[in-house]
């Protein structure tokens, strides 16, 4: 008998390219059919077929608090009832606002969308505005949505123009985006040497989880800094992923560098669509209607979606709430390892706050390439018994993990159990 899953996969491709909305979901760098939900409450989700699983992917970040936090429900409850939506500025807006630019203080003005790729998108439009230049400069392995500009790879040398790395991207578009490896300074470095006062912006994403997690090595983003003020280019952190995650203050906090503009999404909606972009208001200036830098959205600052995230960035400042994350991802990847290294298994993990990210080589990697040469059949293997055993992580070997404040230590400890009887079980079938 085939499962519900199953079925209503089957069905989806008929009607939805590849079955899914977005094309991680499909589980195809994994293999196997993608799980279909029905329910969530704190750690735990349940498919269509009603088996439970603990959640380690929270959404691709937003659910920190869990799923369907109650204070969360409530307040989204109260605010709908006075209608969806108005297109119009509304007191809650004002209030967040100012809440993200007391939380995240280098974001002076900001304005809020609903994505993470619209708010990379017009962070770019708007530093090219400031600047009057045309080219950015973003590293390899960083997502920063699926705006054209970034939709790129390196050429073949450092000065080379980027080549799309999708279809349906002009290579005219390509052509501005010039590509560096994560974490090298000495080639960023000879970039801004040769064509410094050319180059708009540069986008970041400060701790990198897009690629598995990759850590900014030491000096990295103040590099980064130093050549940006140098050469008159605008510094973007996207910290979509990481703002309110790694720390309350985003990875900007944590390493103590400050961008000029910084683009949030995932954490500030709490679950439903919020992103923003901002940082120096002489930049933020720019935009319409004060300045010529267009850029709007007709569901920017939606009444109930800013409920949501205002909810949870509110929840979130609880004292503790940072440490305790931190405590419990560490507990987990600590937990992993130390089962990976008594089976014998090559394997390697570490965590920044709320993020996670788990390898299957022998150190850390530092780099997309290094990061590329882990073993994903290892990966996959570790993946679909973990699926089968009820723990849901990312679907790929080069996703972050997350955890939320609702998983407790009970289910970090459980999750370590089930590993530890997959890693055995990969070593006797090697
Ligand atoms: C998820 C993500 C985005 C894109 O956000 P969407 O809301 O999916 O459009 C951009 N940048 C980073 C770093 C992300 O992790």
């Amino acid at each position: 008998m085939t499962s519900r899953n199953q079925q209503l996969f089957e069905k989806s491709q008929k009607f939805i390219p590849g079955g899914v909305n977005s094309p991680v979901r499909a589980f195809r760098s994994v293999g196997g059919t993608p799980i279909f939900f029905k329910r969530g409450l704190g750690s735990k989700l349940w498919d269509e077929d009603g088996k439970e699983y603990t959640d380690y992917i929270g959404s691709w970040g937003p659910m920190i608090l869990g799923h369907a936090h109650p204070e969360v429900i409530k307040t989204v409850q109260e605010v709908a009832v006075n209608s969806l939506s108005f297109g119009a500025p509304t007191a809650r807006e004002l209030d967040m606002a100012e809440m993200v630019s007391k939380l995240v203080p280098s974001m002076e003005q900001l304005r809020l969308v609903s994505s993470g790729t619209e708010a990379t998108m017009s962070a770019i439009r708007v530093a090219r505005g400031f600047t009057g230049r045309s080219k950015i400069v973003k590293f390899e392995g960083c997502y920063h949505g699926h705006a054209d500009a970034l939709l790129v790879k390196a050429g073949s040398g450092l000065l080379t123009f980027g080549t799309p790395s999708s279809a349906g991207v002009p290579s005219e578009v390509a052509a501005h985006t010039l590509t560096l490896n994560y974490n090298d300074i000495p080639g960023l470095e000879t970039l801004f040497k040769e064509i410094g006062n050319e180059i708009a912006c540069v986008i970041v994403e400060p701790i990198a989880g897009n690629m598995n997690l990759i850590t900014p090595s030491k000096g990295f983003l103040e590099a980064l800094r130093e050549q940006c003020t140098k050469h008159g280019a605008v510094l973007i952190f996207d910290e979509v992923m990481t703002g309110f995650r790694v720390a309350l203050g985003g990875a900007q906090a944590l390493y103590n560098v400050k961008p000029d503009l910084t683009t949030l999404g995932k954490v500030i909606g709490g679950g439903l669509p919020v992103g923003a972009f901002g940082g120096r208001a002489d930049i933020m200036q720019c935009l319409a209607p004060v300045g010529p830098v267009y850029q709007a959205g007709t569901l920017s600052g939606n009444p109930v979606a800013v409920a949501a995230g205002m909810k949870t960035l509110e929840l979130i400042q609880a004292p503790g709430f940072h440490e305790k994350l931190t405590a419990s991802a560490k507990r987990l990847v600590d937990g992993l390892s130390h089962a990976a290294k008594e089976a014998g298994i090559l394997f390697s993990a570490q965590s920044v706050g709320g993020m996670f990210g788990l390898y299957f080589s022998e150190k850390v990697p530092t780099s997309f390439d290094e990061v590329m040469q882990s073993d994903k059949e290892a990966f996959n293997r570790f993946f679909h018994a973990m699926l089968d055993a009820g723990f849901y992580l990312a679907p790929s070997a080069f996703e972050a993990g997350f955890i939320s404040a609702a998983h407790s230590d009970a289910d970090i400890d459980a999750t370590i159990a089930a590993a530890k009887k997959v890693f055995s079980e990969m070593k006797a079938r090697k």
